[in-house]
């Protein structure tokens, strides 16, 4: 068994490796061929301590696809609530036989403290991290990476992401995705650029990011790829004022904004979107600019790539 903790857990063989397969498991399904089911006898637990809908269902779809008994724990009506610590959780899961446990929770080193208490209990199962706090959400780096590779008709082994120019706008100090995203992008290659309000912004230019403006046209222009981000007011800190209608004036992805973008420029959004403060719906919903959908897409075929890295099949 593997864990898949953190983009910068993985060497460059392994995040190539995994692009490949995410990518040929996309044109196997989009063909309808036979999966063959490579995880049959696995028994993988999501367990989500944080709301979701795309992750914990895509992960569900590809362990089903490829065979493995899945099992969704159900959170809010187990001993969670009767002040269970998410270690003797994690830990019940292992015993009752888990080989991946697919794991999304709030704290910083939740993933890793798991992965150490599996360790420690003797216990061979695989953590998957499903998105970690503010920290970490490296299976939707993975898939945004494989939906550029498809959307340029790149590989992952000859050009990557290289000379292609990605700016990420929104609150990006609240970001997992914008997180694990900037490591990848940059390890592919991408010119990366950042944008948000400075209340938002992150304190240091993470290492890879060619640019940290509050200007949303200097992080526009030109750029082939432009990634709108939540708002996550849940992560808000009390005195974090910021008023949605005064964002989207100065850093929406908007029709306006993104004319300084190419005009073949895709937009992306990691989901789930407020529609109308860091993305216009004219925007997202246009077919010929918008790879929201095919993100959602690529989940599936990503996670199952991950599932067998997981599981060494
Ligand atoms: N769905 C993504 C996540 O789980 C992005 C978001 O929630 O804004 O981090």
């Amino acid at each position: 068994m593997n864990h898949l903790t953190d983009i910068d857990a993985l060497s460059d063989e392994q995040i190539n490796n995994l692009l490949d397969e995410a990518l040929r498991y996309d044109r196997i399904i989009r063909a309808g061929q036979d999966l063959k089911g490579p995880l049959a006898g696995i028994l993988q637990f999501n367990l989500f301590y944080e709301n979701s809908t795309r992750t914990s269902l895509s992960f569900e779809v590809a362990g089903k696809r490829l065979g493995a008994d899945v099992v969704a724990v159900p959170v809010a009506a187990s001993s969670v609530h009767k002040g269970e610590s998410l270690r003797d959780t994690v830990l019940t899961l292992a015993a009752q036989g888990a080989d991946i446990m697919v794991l999304r929770a709030s704290g910083a080193g939740t993933i890793d403290a798991s992965k150490v208490a599996l360790k420690e209990a003797g216990f061979g199962t695989a953590i998957v991290n499903a998105g970690e706090g503010a920290f970490g959400h490296p299976t939707q780096a993975l898939l945004d990476a494989a939906t550029l590779m498809s959307a340029f008709e790149r590989t992952p082994d000859d050009d990557g992401l290289r000379g292609l120019s990605i700016a990420i706008l929104g609150d990006l100090v609240h970001s997992r995705v914008a997180a694990s995203c900037c490591a990848l992008f940059a390890r592919l290659g991408a010119d990366l650029r950042l944008c948000a309000p400075q209340e938002l912004l992150p304190t240091s230019k993470p290492d890879g990011v060619g640019l940290v403006t509050t200007s949303r046209f200097e992080a526009l222009e030109g750029v082939d790829v432009a990634m709108a981000l939540r708002m996550q007011t849940e992560r808000f800190e009390a005195d974090l004022a910021i008023d949605p209608a005064g964002y989207r004036e100065d850093f929406g992805l908007t029709m306006d904004a993104l004319s300084f973008a190419k005009p073949t420029a895709f937009v992306m959004h990691p989901g789930p979107m407020n529609r109308g403060i860091e993305i216009d719906s004219d925007v997202a919903d246009d077919p010929s600019r918008s790879l929201i959908l095919q993100q959602v897409a690529m989940g599936v075929p990503t996670r199952m790539a991950v599932l067998r890295h997981a599981a060494n099949r």
